[in-house]
Formats: C-alpha cells, sequence, structure tokens
C-alpha cells in the first residue's frame, strides 16, 4: 500500500465542517477561522518505547495523541476545531493503524476536531505528532501567568488515577493486560476538560492543565505569576489507593487547575453539576514568594526535588 492509499484508508475525516475550506488531499489545509478569534495553537509528539510501550494498544495510542492536545487548548479556555497529523511507521501495519487511527478519531468527534492534514514517513522508529489548533475570542485566552493574589485555586476532577495506573503498570512487569479497563482509561484516555475550560473562561484569571504532576503545574502558575500559594490539602480528592505525594508529584491527570476571584466561586463551583466532574475549592493565591501546604491545618514540608522560590532563578530542567 503507497502513502496515498494510506491516508485514504486510515486518515480521510469522513467528517466535513464549515470552519475548514479544504481538507486532506491538496498540497495544503485552508481553514476558516471566526471572526474576531485568535489561533491557538499546541503539538504534542509521542515516541514508541518513550512515551508508551510497544505492547500498549493502538486505538488506546490514537486516543491519548488527541486528547493531551486537547487538554492543553481547555487549559487556554480555547474552541478545538482542526489539527495535523505526523506519523513515522517502519512498515503499514494494517490492523495497528485501524486501530489507531479509530481511537484518534473517536476522541477527535467527541470533542468536534476535523483532521485537516499531515504527513506519513517511513523511519525505523514509530512516531506520532499531533498538531492542534483551537479558537479563543480575541484578547480572551487563559494564561498561566496572570494569578492575582487573594485568587481562589480549583482543581477539576481526582487527582492521581494514572498515577496509580502507572504504578499498577510497573508492579505487573508493563503487562497491559494486567491493568483493570478503569486504569487503562487513566493512563490513555484522560478526561480532557474542553468544555469547563470553555466556561471558567470568563471567570478564571489563570488556568493551566495537569500534566507533570498537580504541585509542578501549581509552581508554574505561582512562577508565571509572581505569586505564592497556600493549599489544603485534604480538600484536594486524590486516588484512595496512593499516598498524598505520589498523587500530588505523578504526572498524566489532564485536569485543570485554576485560580479566580472568590466573587466567583459559587458559579465556578456549580459547574460541577453541569460537567459532570468534581470541581474543589483547595486553597488560594497570595503574595508570599512561597507555596505553603497544609494538611488540616498542618504545614507539611515540600516534598523532595520540589519547593518553589519565585525569587531564585527558574530551574530548567523540563
Ligand atoms: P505532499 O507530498 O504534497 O506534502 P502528501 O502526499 O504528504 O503531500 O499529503 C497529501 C495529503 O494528505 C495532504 O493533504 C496531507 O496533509 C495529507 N496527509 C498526509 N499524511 C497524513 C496523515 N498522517 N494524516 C492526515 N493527513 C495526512
Ligand atoms: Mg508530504
Amino acid at each position: 500500500m503507497n502513502e496515498k492509499h494510506l491516508i485514504q484508508t486510515y486518515f480521510t475525516a469522513t467528517q466535513t465542517a464549515p470552519s475548514v475550506v479544504t481538507g486532506i488531499g491538496d498540497d495544503a489545509a485552508v481553514l476558516m477561522p471566526g471572526r474576531r478569534h485568535e489561533l491557538v495553537v499546541t503539538t504534542d509528539t509521542m515516541l514508541a518505547g518513550v512515551h508508551f510501550l510497544n505492547t500498549a494498544p493502538a486505538d488506546d495510542i490514537g486516543y491519548k495523541l488527541m486528547a493531551a492536545s486537547l487538554s492543553d487548548v481547555a487549559a487556554m479556555g480555547a474552541r478545538p476545531r482542526w489539527a495535523t497529523l505526523n506519523i513515522t511507521l517502519s512498515r503499514a501495519d494494517h490492523a495497528w493503524l485501524r486501530a489507531f487511527s479509530q481511537g484518534l478519531f473517536a476522541c477527535a468527534h467527541k470533542h468536534q476536531v476535523t483532521l485537516v492534514g499531515g504527513d506519513t514517513t517511513r523511519g525505523d522508529n514509530l512516531v506520532l505528532s499531533l498538531q492542534l489548533i483551537a479558537e479563543v475570542p480575541a484578547g480572551r485566552a487563559l494564561l498561566r501567568s496572570t494569578a492575582r493574589a487573594g485568587d481562589q485555586i480549583f482543581v477539576s476532577g481526582e487527582i492521581g488515577h494514572a498515577a496509580h495506573a502507572l504504578l499498577k503498570l510497573q508492579r505487573a512487569n508493563n503487562n497491559y493486560r494486567q491493568l483493570e479497563p478503569v486504569e487503562m482509561s487513566a493512563l490513555f484516555r484522560p478526561p480532557a476538560r474542553v468544555e469547563l475550560g470553555l466556561a471558567i473562561r470568563e471567570l478564571a484569571h489563570a488556568a493551566i492543565d495537569i500534566s507533570d504532576g498537580f504541585l509542578h503545574e501549581l509552581e508554574i502558575i505561582c512562577q508565571a505569576s509572581g505569586a505564592g500559594a497556600d493549599i489544603s490539602l485534604e480538600k484536594l480528592p486524590v486516588h484512595p489507593a496512593i499516598t498524598l505525594q505520589q498523587a500530588i508529584t505523578g504526572g498524566e491527570d489532564y485536569e485543570l487547575l485554576f485560580t479566580a476571584d472568590p466573587e466567583y466561586s459559587a458559579q465556578i463551583l456549580a459547574l460541577s453539576a453541569q460537567h459532570d466532574c468534581r470541581i474543589s475549592l483547595i486553597g488560594e493565591i497570595n503574595t508570599r514568594p512561597s507555596i505553603d501546604l497544609y494538611y488540616c491545618g498542618k504545614k507539611l514540608a515540600m516534598p523532595a526535588g520540589t519547593g518553589y522560590d519565585h525569587f531564585q532563578p527558574a530551574n530548567d530542567n523540563g
């Protein structure tokens, strides 16, 4: 099968959208953004052996490739629209490609994203790269750098499900078959809080998605905003089977962490029912140069490897 057939068979979107003037098949895609909207663009790459094991189910890999980028634009308060897909394959494994594209499109359709192009190349290692383009009314994107002292801090969902599944996978010698469906979902089908991101856009001051661990993302918001935070960890919902420290430092939750003026507290907490996910008020932004963690009023030490101080130069390791 040549490249053209492969693209036609697996990656030509069946759905069309008015915003896609010309999709897959020409030299480039032609897209129509909404009036007075800005584009929000992100890209994410997954390498076999690095971001997933070769034994991971292909449909799950496809789903996650799309979901990870969706989570990024959700944290910007943007509406996802279009995607391009770059894949490098050593050979055309049809069962794998079919499952991969099904997973990718399942996630894309759920969020009304149209695949509008890409590139397909041959290479020794499997490399998957997705670019997602979203849009937001001009000037309204939610940033990391705009948290203000006095803001309340909120988190969606429950933290630590992916970390728990990963620990279990490691104990099972990386055999995915030992995981329950709910644990596979925690690893490969993260929530991507797109609708919640849109709903908080006009209420929140700052937002980030939790991909590299709750505490790490909180540090980024504080550092970017030149602020500090007090956190009441007993208010943070975490997976019951792992330690609090594992939950707040483990990655891949893909929940939203955001800050807002206390005036909007009730409105924000009420979004929980509408969006079918927990929303928890867990702390407050302040002007001190530190993050202070409390559990029922008792101050906790920051876990090793963390310990943010915004008067220090950023530690450039990731
Ligand atoms: P060119 O050689 O002119 O770059 P290609 O043969 O690479 O053209 O691509 C033909 C069409 O197929 C283009 O519209 C391109 O965006 C699309 N395409 C190529 N690979 C993929 C892919 N993996 N997923 C989606 N679309 C793809
Ligand atoms: Mg090409």
